[in-house]
């Protein structure tokens, strides 16, 4: 809502995150929006708020109390237990005409990403998503909110100064979940769906739940990406055997996503996951800004690559220079053999 004077914009307080919440369970996504949202409360001296909706997930409040929520709102109603996004949206709208909350925070998930620039249009506020850090003006409690912009040439910060909430998203793990301190509690806020948050535009029929066999870069503790210099599927192939190997999933960069040689659920980047793995191992990717926006954050990073000028040797903390087709079958049978002996052992 556009702002008109400095005694209304006073009146918003707090810092929400909206938990996402599927089959009873909380998306990991939530405690490092809590994370988030605790620091820009503390510097503004106020409180963190989550809103829960979902359907037999109350018990799930003790663990956002532990990540750092002060006050959890409660939604639990067998409506909520499949994501409708027109439902929530009239529930949040509701919610936050209510209590006014400063800032609000979301997931850059699928589902966020469905739900809240709906929200946003609804309460005329700005939104800015995919946000790679989040401060405040300590003058003026503007969010400061930082993206990548113009392809991710430049880091751009904006602020919605005449509009409160300031709302923005964060893609699932740009931000780390603080530790959890067990036994830290705070206030449950139980709200109900009213009557007017349930237009009949929508009905949900049936929900279908992904199985087991989807890619889970979010998941991987090593990654092995594989870009251009793959040549072609069978690249892929030689990939998959490797992640196999070490336990990690196969990534991929834009261009061999593009290229049709591996899905799209493969691809890191700007345009596709970002990752945050303990091992990523590049294999002819050059690192342009693009990918390395979704993967920079990652422990420890290992590249291979003919040319050893490119960002992503400069980036990498082991930088091996040669060709892949070398390298790769010859670390294969190392692990081969190695795995042969141990188990003969
Ligand atoms: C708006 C926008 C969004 C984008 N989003 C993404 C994104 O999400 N993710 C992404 O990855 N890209 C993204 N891109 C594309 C990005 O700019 C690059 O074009 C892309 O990442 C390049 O992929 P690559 O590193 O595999 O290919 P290249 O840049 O062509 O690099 C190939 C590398 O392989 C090396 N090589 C060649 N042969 C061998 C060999 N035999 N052995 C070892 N090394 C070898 C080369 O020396 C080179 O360094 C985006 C671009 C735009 C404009």
């Amino acid at each position: 809502m556009k702002i008109q004077s400095e005694q209304e914009k006073s009146s918003y307080k707090n810092v929400w995150t909206v938990a996402e919440v599927a089959n009873g369970a909380v998306h990991p996504v939530s405690y490092e929006l809590i994370g988030a949202a605790r620091r820009l409360a503390d510097a503004r001296g106020s409180q963190v708020w989550t809103v829960a909706l979902g359907c037999g997930h109350t018990g799930e409040a003790g663990s956002l109390f532990a990540y750092g929520a002060d006050k959890v709102i409660l939604v639990d109603d067998s409506r909520l237990e499949a994501f409708n996004d027109e439902l929530e949206c009239n529930i949040l709208q509701r919610l936050t005409i209510r209590y006014r909350p400063e800032i609000l925070l979301c997931a850059a998930t699928s589902r966020g990403r469905a739900l809240i620039p709906r929200l946003a249009g609804k309460l005329h506020a700005g939104l800015t998503a995919d946000c790679t850090g989040l401060a405040i003006d300590p003058g003026n409690g503007d969010l400061l909110q930082t993206r990548p912009a113009f392809g991710g040439n430049i880091m751009a910060t904006i602020r919605s100064s005449e509009y409160r909430p300031q709302m923005a998203t964060v893609r699932p793990k740009v931000m780390s979940a603080p530790e959890p301190l067990p036994g830290r509690t705070g206030e449950i806020i139980r709200e109900t769906v009213e009557p007017g948050d349930v237009f009949k535009v929508k009905e949900i029929l049936q929900s279908v739940r992904q199985n087991g066999s989807a890619v889970s870069l979010g998941d991987a503790r090593i990654i092995v990406a594989g870009g251009r210099a793959m040549k072609g599927p069978e690249g892929f192939v030689l990939l998959e055997r490797f992640a196999s190997l070490v336990g990690g999933a196969v990534g991929a960069s834009r261009a061999a996503v593009d290229n049709g040689w591996i899905s799209y659920p493969h691809q890191v980047g700007q345009t596709g996951a970002t990752v945050q793995t303990d091992v990523y191992i590049a294999c002819g990717i050059s690192g342009q800004i693009q990918h390395l926006i979704g993967m920079q954050s990652c422990k420890t990073i290992i590249a291979i690559d003919v040319d050893d000028t490119t960002p992503m040797m400069k980036l990498a903390d082991i930088a091996v220079k040669g060709d892949l087709f070398e390298i790769i079958p010859a670390v294969i049978k190392e692990i081969e053999t190695v795995k042969s002996k141990q188990e003969k052992a």
